[in-house]
């Protein structure tokens, strides 16, 4: 069984469509896949719909935007009640957050001589429920100020770049606590990449594994070896599910992020979700 729990369609900043991404992972030889577009639930019918009609397992998640001790921290949320009315309510400040900030970004953009307008921007993001960085930076490449979307981070979209605008993000505890309340499970993304290393510390996982945290992301492009074994180390001590991922977003990043290129283990999967 390969089973890959982290992957995004158009339905937030990757590149397929939720049904092109199920045929995918089905051409990649996997037998499970969960998409989790950033905040937005939008492609599940079409994924589960086209999973069933391919034979292949579709998880229904979500990868939620939130904040921690003052950092960005990616938070997976899977089969939860997608109509619970305090979780919706959460996500709906999260992606007025992320619309609320574009023209704000634009502006700064523009101050520099780019000349990007949210018609510009609403032409690359299409059918997204989760508008983002990577549609300004699509936008960029295709008024042909550059030559790829990772070219736009470096220096304009990155925290720390000419550009950036921070946005609202969930409490993690409160996203947490939201998706156990409507039934599903959490788990958080790559909670040693960069920025959220400082504060994911062995004490806050104890912290959020008691407010209900189900698992940790262990085995993603972001980790190194001995981040790897750190995490396991921290996983097994808590009893935390330890899942592995691509984070796969079509073309919006490289080869190295391609379907199945990180899994999950089928025991730790069916802790979690079985
Ligand atoms: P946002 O959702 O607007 O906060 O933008 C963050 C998203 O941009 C992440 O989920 C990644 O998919 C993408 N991203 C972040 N850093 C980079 C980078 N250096 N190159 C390409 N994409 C990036
Ligand atoms: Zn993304
Ligand atoms: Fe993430
Ligand atoms: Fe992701």
């Amino acid at each position: 069984m390969r089973i890959d729990l982290h992957t995004h369609s158009n339905r937030s900043d990757g590149t397929d469509t939720p049904a092109e991404l199920v045929r995918n992972a089905k051409a990649a030889g996997l037998d499970v896949v969960a998409l989790t577009d950033h905040d937005a639930t939008t492609g599940w019918e079409d994924a589960v719909a086209e999973g069933r009609s391919l034979g292949i397992h579709v998880v229904r998640g979500i990868e939620i935007s939130t904040r921690f001790h003052g950092e960005s921290v990616h938070l997976l949320g899977y089969e939860f009640d997608p109509d619970h009315e305090a979780l919706v309510a959460e996500l709906r400040r999260v992606l007025d957050g992320r619309e609320g900030r574009l023209p704000q970004m634009l502006a700064r953009l523009a101050d520099h001589g780019i000349d990007i307008t949210m018609a510009d921007v609403a032409a690359q993001s299409g059918d997204a429920a989760a508008s983002g960085r990577p549609h300004i930076a699509d936008a960029m490449v295709a008024k042909g100020y550059l030559a790829h979307r990772d070219e736009a981070f470096d220096g304009w979209l990155n925290s720390d770049g000419k550009a950036y605008v921070d946005r609202y993000a969930a409490p993690l505890l409160e996203a947490v606590r939201l998706v156990k309340d409507a039934g599903g499970q959490a788990v958080i993304a790559h909670p040693w990449s960069r920025g959220s290393d400082a504060v994911l510390t062995a004490a806050a996982l104890e912290e959020l594994a008691a407010a209900g945290l189900d698992g940790i992301e262990v085995d993603h492009n972001d980790h190194d070896d001995v981040a790897r074994a750190g995490l396991r180390d921290i996983a097994r001590r808590l009893g935390l599910v330890q899942t592995g991922s691509s984070d796969y977003h079509g073309t919006g990043k490289g080869p190295e992020f391609s379907l199945g290129c990180q899994t999950t283990a089928v025991d730790q999967y069916e802790r979690l979700l079985g």
